[in-house]
């Protein structure tokens, strides 16, 4: 045989498969990596952007836990933006524009440096299944490799058709061949497949752009970033620039609707709704006059400009045409077309809380397969896949954030537990408990479990000690001194909140909006000197300091919210038999009765999340179970 016996087999070398890979083997599994192209490893497959709302908590979240997206991100980004900071912290998203090409190598340069992960390029064609358990895999080349457990993350690979206007042809992304073989083998097996599609806007030459004539989005002053590990800060970021369609534009495109595969027919796939091409929003806002474009440089090396906003799959001379009809664009030389692609998916309904199969033992699924679409929602899912892969081949239990832990849970529970019909992406809304699951507290909630595991290092646990010590010190110190009217009046009047006329401490100023803790450490000496004592030199200060912020201003919101997230915890906790006989409940609709039989839910928190159950069908199920 080609290839040995491995412990846990990965396919697909995308966002999914870098972190399952990474984190099986770092716990200690033998781990093989099977990608049809190693030069083409965590490419991006779209923008070159990592993070943004709700994705931005995400690879904290992924960081917290001891995984590598967010290093990966700090390493090779060019753009670094705090989104939403005039929001409550709660929405605050970090957001990186990244060098795609820098992104793919440091992943590999990571990869290589685990040594008990091994890379082999092949396809996968088949799962190897035996008695309703998988035991490896069947490649084109290397033949059978076997494992003791298998994780799928093949992306838009598995029977994909890209389409540009009439056009259409196979393939997995632009430039790579699709996986035709995959999903028939898993169909065999037991697991349902469906379509969707997605689709990418034209690259662009940037020699051939006026870019001058565009609004110009610099990055943060003060560049903020993922990881809660020591990784460089970003030095000399590039810009963004906005720009706007036209009805002219508009007009252009629309004389390619005959041609294009979305309208006529030929595109089966239901498409991102929260990403729609530049056709489907001329057509579903045919009232707005522009539309808002976002251009971002590809890389520091690169000369390839992203058109965020312009995704299309209609004919490429169309594309070509509308572009040329954008002020700035009039030259532009497009080096990638926009294109569609249509890709099987399986409904997550099929999986775990783990991610593994409900249908085949110690198979697991992660990344866009499951019907997700971003590189974050991969990510999180190839570490939460391998985390569990390598825990169930040593029988040392099961990894299930929970939705009041992490957006990591909120995700794994809406697609197993709801299941999705069209690319399932995150949104703060999509949380209950948004208040709770803030990027500044990713390792305070997430970096415990992480190191439980093994994943998270012992350096990673004493800094998240270093900086909870240090946010208690500052509490006291705030909560035990006051200032006087005189000393701080001017600096209320200067931010535009009332006077004081008692003394009064500290920690009830920071109580009010208008008042950042930050600016009142540059306005009191007193306080200042206090703080400095603290050391306030390091990286973890300015941590220390936004969290506590949040901490005081927030505190009557965390409370309430920690509560009602308690109440649901008790409902996870009464756990549900498999073999509950749900057909018997005559005192529940028969729709409830069929959904909760399909659903077999493990938990009462999980049925009740089940779209069309009732408070009063779940009242009959704590009945049963005797609550
Ligand atoms: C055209 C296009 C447009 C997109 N637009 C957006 C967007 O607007 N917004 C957004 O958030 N996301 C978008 N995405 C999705 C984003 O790229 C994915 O969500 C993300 O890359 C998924 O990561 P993944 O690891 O699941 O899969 P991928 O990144 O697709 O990686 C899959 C990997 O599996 C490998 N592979 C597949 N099959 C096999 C096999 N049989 N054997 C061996 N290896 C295999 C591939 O070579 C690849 O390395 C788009 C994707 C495409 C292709």
């Amino acid at each position: 045989m080609l290839l040995d016996n491995y412990d846990i087999i990965v396919v697909g070398g995308g966002h999914a498969g870098c972190e399952a890979a990474s984190s099986a083997a770092r716990l200690g599994s033998q781990v093989l990596l099977i990608t049809i192209s190693i030069p083409m490893i965590a490419r991006m497959s779209c923008n070159p952007a990592m993070g943004g709302i709700a994705k931005g908590q995400i690879i904290r979240e992924i960081d917290a836990l001891g995984g590598f997206t967010g290093i990966v991100t700090d390493h090779t980004m060019i753009q670094y933006r705090m989104l939403n900071r005039s929001k409550g912290p709660a929405m605050w998203s970090p957001r990186a524009q990244s060098d795609r090409v820098q992104f793919g190598l440091k992943w590999l340069e990571v990869l290589n440096g685990i040594p008990n992960l091994h890379i082999w390029q092949d396809m996968v064609d088949d799962v190897i299944v035996k008695e309703n358990k998988v035991i490896g895999v069947r490649t084109k080349i290397a033949g059978d490799v076997f494992a003791k457990a298998v994780i799928i993350t093949s992306g838009t690979f598995l029977n994909g058709k890209i389409h540009i206007g009439s056009n259409n042809f196979a393939g997995g992304r632009l430039g790579e061949s699709s996986a035709d073989s995959l999903t028939s083998s898993l169909f065999h097996a037991g697991i349902k497949s469906e379509r969707l599609k997605t689709g990418t806007p034209v690259r662009v030459d940037k020699r051939s752009v006026d870019i001058q004539s565009m609004t110009e989005q610099k990055g943060d002053d003060n560049p903020g970033k993922f990881s809660f590990t020591d990784t460089p800060p970003l030095v000399d970021q590039l810009s963004c620039y906005l720009c706007y369609t036209n009805e002219m534009v508009h007009d252009i495109l629309r004389i390619g609707f005959e041609n294009s595969p979305l309208y006529t027919g030929r595109i089966k796939g239901t498409g991102p709704r929260y990403c729609p091409s530049i056709e489907d929003k001329i057509e579903r806002f045919a009232g707005r006059d522009r539309h808002q474009l976002f251009i971002e440089p590809d890389g520091r090396n690169s000369n390839e400009l992203y058109i965020n906003g312009f995704s299309s799959s209609l004919p490429i001379e169309i594309q070509l045409k509308a572009l040329r009809s954008i002020p700035g664009f009039e030259q532009a030389r497009i080096t990638q077309p926009g294109y569609a692609i249509e890709y099987d998916y399986f409904s997550p309904t099929q999986l775990h809380f783990t991610l593994e199969s409900k249908i085949i033992l110690n198979l697991y699924f992660a990344g866009q397969v499951n019907g997700t679409t971003g590189y974050e929602e991969a990510a999180a899912q190839g570490l939460i896949a391998g985390i569990n892969a390598h825990q169930k081949i040593n029988n040392d239990g099961d990894l299930v954030l929970k939705r009041s832990e992490a957006y990591i849970g909120v995700l794994i529970d809406d697609l197993v537990t709801k299941g999705t019909l069209e690319p399932y992406r995150m949104f703060t809304s999509r949380a209950e408990f948004r208040i709770l699951l803030r990027q500044d507290n990713a390792d305070q909630r997430l970096t415990p479990i992480g190191h439980k595991i093994g994943l998270a290092d012992n350096a990673r646990i004493r800094r998240l000690e270093f900086k909870t010590s240090m946010m208690e010190e500052m509490e006291r110190i705030l909560s035990e001194n006051s200032v006087l009217p005189t000393d701080i009046n001017p600096f209320l009047e200067r931010v535009g909140t009332s006077n004081i006329s008692h003394k009064q401490k500290y920690l009830n100023l920071i109580l009010r909006p208008q008042i950042k803790l930050t600016e009142l450490l540059q306005y009191d000496s007193f306080l200042n000197e206090k703080f400095s004592n603290i050391n306030s030199n390091t990286k973890v200060f300015a941590e220390a300091v936004e969290s506590l912020e949040i901490l005081i201003k927030y505190g009557g919101y965390l409370e309430k919210e920690r509560e009602i997230a308690d109440k649901i915890t008790r409902l996870e906790n009464i756990n549900i038999p498999e073999d509950v006989d749900y057909m018997a409940f005559s005192a529940m609709s028969m729709e409830a009765r069929e959904k909760l039989l399909k659903a077999k839910p493990t938990n009462i928190g999980q049925a009740s999340r089940i779209s069309g159950i009732t408070p009063s069908d779940i009242s009959v199920l704590l009945v049963f179970l005797g609550r």
